[in-house]
């Protein structure tokens, strides 16, 4: 029975690493880790080990004939990533066949090995590390194999993790299962956590530097992406994240105005973040009760008079930001969902013969589409139910005071920026409550480089640059390195990369 990558899938690859047949793609050297949407396993390579399911962070794996409820869409997903998949050279399967003892793999073990340790046997090394999300608990464990170094990671809030703590959503629990694996790097006795305590408030970066033999900044990006039109600043609009927040009781968002004593909300975008909150939003109250929604959310989503979640997406369903894991589970899980079949269908350019036509979708977006061609096909359902809207752009929120409708401009594909253009058609939306989901973003760091327009501090590989400068002894890595994408997991690989740079510069004393 082979085993299963589902919906939790976090893209840290352990299971890669984990695996004695390198039977799960793509792992971290390939070219198509960088934008999975999550890794398989290969079934007719995997030998049912189950190494995988005890690397796996967060309970993402499980063997085919035990999948939970909803999930069994994931097996044939699994099989059709591999089945285009090229077969090996002859030369490069016999040598396979010699190495392990399994008469069918198909492919080259790519997990590296572990570097040896880059620092000289007597050396001490103190690295500081700003932040305590997945990123610097990745950084701190990858640095923390080597027995010369001790870290001390700085919290500004009074909890650890970030966004694992405070981002994932409380339904999500496999997800949220990570902390314990930070739980587990963080019981290292190398390794002191310092709560409450703010880098600019309680302790400056220059004396952070001063410290220790080198910094890094895992600090994220902690506000959200600004959509500028009107109405942003009426009562019942609000971002995403701040509602993420709210309901994962941030201490940041506890006194968060929310309002629902309206029928419709409207969420602006269609990344996870704005399916995350949707599904919040429409879910029974009393299921929500097993999670770790924060209670004071929880009584005011018990007196929701929400009916309808309406998630906007400016561009098409080819290009719609969720992630087919993300809609497989939503899809599956028996929350109310539909999409109107008219916003399925390929809109042309008018000026060319077929762009947004379906043979142009890569495999991914050929399974989005998939599931959302059998969402539309559903009856609508009656009760409290998801609506996905493509094609719309916010043109405006209105209301006296309080939102109380938006106005959507209808796209096509186009020559704008982001391939979309106006096609002149719009519509107001009666709604009461607002939330943008349009990403979130990096701020500025006093002391170190940034570059305004993505939000991020400029590196090479890990270590902080100011134009060609080096600036020395600064690292960075998650979001506030690479931009805010990726999953829990992405954060391993990249501050691998991060702690490699560092321990090199390190090597020479
Ligand atoms: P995201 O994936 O970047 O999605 C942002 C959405 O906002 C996109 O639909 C984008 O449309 C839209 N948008 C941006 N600017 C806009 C504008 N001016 N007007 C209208 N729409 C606009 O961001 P996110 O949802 O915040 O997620 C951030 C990262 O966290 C992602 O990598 C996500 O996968 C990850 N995450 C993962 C999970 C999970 O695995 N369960 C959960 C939450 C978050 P365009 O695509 O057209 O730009």
């Amino acid at each position: 029975m082979p085993h299963v990558v589902t919906q939790a899938c976090c893209g840290d690859a352990s299971c890669v690493f984990a695996c004695p047949v390198n039977c799960i793609h793509p792992t971290p050297d390939e070219p198509d880790f960088a934008t999975a949407e999550m890794l398989y396993v290969d079934p007719s390579t995997c030998v049912d080990c189950g190494a995988c399911v005890s690397a796996c962070p967060v309970g993402a794996i499980v063997p085919d004939h035990r999948l939970p409820a909803g999930q069994e869409r994931f097996v044939d997903l699994n099989a059709r990533h591999y089945a285009a998949a090229e077969a090996p050279s002859t030369s490069d399967a016999a040598s396979m066949a010699a190495r392990f003892p399994v008469d069918h793999v198909l492919r080259l073990p790519l997990a590296p090995a572990a570097p040896p340790s880059a620092l000289r046997a007597g050396t001490s090394v103190d690295v500081g590390i700003v932040g305590s999300g997945p990123s610097a608990m990745y950084a701190a464990d990858e640095l923390l194999r080597h027995p010369q170094v001790s870290v001390t990671i700085y919290e500004r809030l009074d909890r650890p993790f970030g966004l694992a703590r405070f981002g994932v959503a409380p339904d999500h629990l496999s997800t949220r299962s990570v902390m314990r694996l930070f739980d587990e790097i963080a019981r290292d006795a190398r390794l002191r956590i310092l709560l409450n305590t703010e880098i600019g408030r309680d302790i400056t970066l220059d004396e952070v530097r001063r410290r220790h033999d080198a910094v890094i900044w895992a600090g994220g990006a902690p506000t959200d992406r600004p959509i500028e039109i009107p109405g942003t600043g009426l009562g019942g609009v609000a971002s995403a994240t701040s509602f993420v927040g709210w309901y994962n009781d941030h201490p940041d968002f506890a006194d968060l105005d929310v309002d629902l004593s309206t029928d419709r909300a409207v969420v602006i975008g269609n990344g996870n973040v704005a399916l995350d909150v949707a599904r919040i939003l429409v879910t029974d109250p009393g299921e929500l009760v097993a999670t770790t929604i924060a209670p004071r959310a929880l009584e005011v989503l018990r007196r929701s008079e929400i009916e309808e979640v309406v998630v906007v997406g400016r561009r098409g369903p080819a290009d719609a930001a969720f992630t087919l894991p993300e809609l497989v589970g939503l899809a599956d899980s028996g929350v109310p969902i539909t999409v109107d079949e008219a916003d399925l269908a390929p809109v042309l350019h008018p000026d060319s013969e077929s762009p947004g036509a379906p043979g142009v979708l890569d495999d991914t977006s050929r399974a989005k589409n998939a599931v959302l061609q059998e969402i539309a096909a559903r009856r609508t359902p009656s009760g409290r139910r998801i609506r996905l809207a493509f094609w719309e752009s916010p043109a405006e929120f209105t209301g006296t005071g309080r939102v109380s409708s938006v106005t959507l401009r209808r796209n096509r594909i186009g020559d704008g920026p982001t391939g979309i253009e106006e096609t002149g058609q719009h519509r107001d939306l009666p709604a009461g409550l607002v939330l943008t989901a349009v990403g979130y973003r990096g701020v500025a760091v006093p002391g170190l480089p940034f570059d305004a327009a993505t939000g991020t501090v400029p590196h090479r590989t890990g270590r902080v640059v100011d134009g060609d400068a080096p600036v020395r002894g600064v690292y960075v890595t998650g979001w506030i390195k690479r931009g805010p994408s990726g999953f829990i997991g992405t954060n391993k690989s990249d501050s691998a990369e991060t702690v490699a740079a560092l321990l090199e510069d390190l090597s020479g004393r």
